[in-house]
């Protein structure tokens, strides 16, 4: 069978993939090219939330559904209401994000889409070529964000897992300040490991509750259940409520270095290492690897990037996870400590890669010192 050829493959219609193809349609890199998006999913259900802050209107602030200002930590040891300015913490939902995408692509004669599963990518000289269930597709760059196998992790790399389940309940009296969101509450019992409790409310009577922990493995589903039902009725104070959406979702936290190209595929999204080893953030790294993927493609003709970051923020999540790992310390105590004691903005620059070196040695210096300079030098010495 002849593989069909393009000039791109973006294979994975997720966040990455899609960001892609609407950001290489709007930067107008897609004229005169021929572009296959390729996805064993049709994309049509509302099956997460993005959450992430920003000082500026992105590419998709049309799409924002809410944004906040202001926002609560809780700990058992500390409550503090965070202005977050010159940031907002904004939320899109999957549905109308995908619904966005998808009319870009449409309304661009150069794309082509395929619902079929992926069965390998791969790359030889100067093409890469992909194989579906149903046909071959080759083009001179491919862009993958699918991950065929959970990667090899190595003795001296850490992986544990994000892990969540998420309600958007509706409330048969107002209790939620729309204009104030929980970023992180850690009341609640934090026995199975670090779990938090966030909730970003839409209206007084609507929010989304999201039970988190970070943690090697999942928990049965009835686990998740009653963390929620107990959070709602304890913190949020109500005794009935309906659940009109549901969410469960896993993110890897991991130092594991997943190679951001192969010759001629190019791996994005959490493929391509945009997942925040420390926090699972993903959603700002693919947006600003997206736009270096433009910027290098318009300034060479050649998609590939250099680092997105400095080196040492890599350093700054291998020591986190070393900690949470070897449970040196609980991770609401680090968290609390780190919303104490620096402002909110400085906190949200740090995870997002984007502090300077003496703004990440105030931060360093607020968390406690003999557990970190420990981690910090066995991470160093790897
Ligand atoms: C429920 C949930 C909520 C999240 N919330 C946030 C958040 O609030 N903020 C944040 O920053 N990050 C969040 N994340 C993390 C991260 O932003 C998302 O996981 C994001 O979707 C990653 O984008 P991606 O393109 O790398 O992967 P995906 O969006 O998962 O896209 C991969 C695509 O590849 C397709 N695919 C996979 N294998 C094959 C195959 N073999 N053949 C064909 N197609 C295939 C899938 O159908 C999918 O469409 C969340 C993750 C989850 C799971």
């Amino acid at each position: 069978m002849k593989a069909q050829r393009y000039d791109y493959i973006i294979a994975g219609m997720g966040c990455a993939g899609l960001s892609l193809a609407a950001q290489l349609s709007a930067a107008g890199l897609t004229r005169g090219k021929k572009i296959l998006l390729i996805d064993r999913e049709r994309k049509d259900v509302n099956n997460r939330t993005w959450c992430f802050w920003e000082t500026q209107p992105g590419f998709f602030e049309n799409i924002v559904f809410r944004s906040w200002r202001g926002a609560w930590f809780h700990s058992s040891s500390h409550s503090a209401l965070l202005d977050l300015d010159p940031y907002h913490y904004k939320m899109i939902r999957g549905l109308d994000f995908n619904t966005y995408c998808l009319k870009m692509i449409k309304q661009d004669p150069a794309f082509e889409v395929v619902h079929d599963e992926v069965i390998s990518i791969h790359s030889e000289g100067e093409v890469a070529e992909c194989t579906t269930t149903h046909d071959r597709y080759e083009a001179p760059w491919i862009f993958s964000s699918i991950i065929f196998d959970k990667p090899a992790i190595l003795p001296d790399e850490y992986f544990l897992l994000q892990h969540f389940k998420g309600w958007v309940i509706k409330s048969p009296k107002p209790v939620f300040d729309p204009a104030k969101a929980t970023l992180m509450d850690f009341r609640p019992s934090q026995q199975k490991g670090t779990t938090f409790v966030y909730v970003m409310p839409f209206t007084p009577t609507e929010a989304l509750v999201e039970y988190t922990l970070f943690t090697p493995s999942l928990l049965d589903d009835t686990s998740y259940d009653r963390g929620l039902n107990n959070y709602i009725r304890e913190h949020i104070g109500i005794e009935e409520w309906e659940v009109v959406e549901e969410e469960f979702g896993v993110i890897p936290m991991t130092n594991h270095r997943f190679p951001k190209s192969h010759n001629r595929i190019i791996h994005i999204g959490t493929a391509g290492g945009m997942t925040k080893a420390s926090s699972g953030y993903t959603f700002r790294f693919i947006q600003k690897d997206t736009a270096e993927i433009i910027r290098q493609l318009q300034k060479t003709g050649r998609p590939e990037r250099s680092a997105t970051w400095a080196k040492r923020f890599q350093w700054y999540d291998s020591v986190l996870l070393n900690i949470l790992h070897h449970q040196t310390l609980q991770g609401d105590a680090i968290f609390t400590d780190l919303f104490k004691y620096n402002a909110p903005d400085k906190i949200l620059k740090f995870l997002d890669n984007e502090t300077t070196l003496a703004e990440d040695m105030k931060i360093m210096w607020s968390l406690p010192q003999w557990p970190f300079m420990k981690a910090g030098i066995a991470e160093a010495l790897k």
